[in-house]
């Protein structure tokens, strides 16, 4: 199973990946881009269906700011600083 979430400290709103993958990623006002499925927790499975869209996404960020795991981002959000 993958996982995702978008950190957002690096993420430049760019706007690709919600092109890339309309059902995976959105933004928030300000452009900044989070995971749809779990408003950005990243402890949701992708479902199939979806994760050719999501390494798309994953490697057309500039940044890398699309954060992909086997296993779910038990911390979700950052709890540093
Ligand atoms: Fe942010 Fe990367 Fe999505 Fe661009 S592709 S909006 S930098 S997460």
């Amino acid at each position: 199973e993958k996982y995702t979430m978008v950190d957002q400290e690096t993420c430049i709103a760019c706007g690709t990946c919600g092109v890339t993958a309309p059902d995976l990623f959105d933004y928030d006002d300000d452009g900044i881009a989070f995971a749809i499925l779990d408003d950005n927790e990243g402890v949701t499975a992708v479902t199939e269906d979806l994760i050719d869209d999501l390494e798309d996404a994953f490697e057309s960020c500039p940044t890398e700011s699309i954060k992909v795991a086997d296993q779910p981002f038990s911390c979700g959000k950052s709890a540093a600083s």
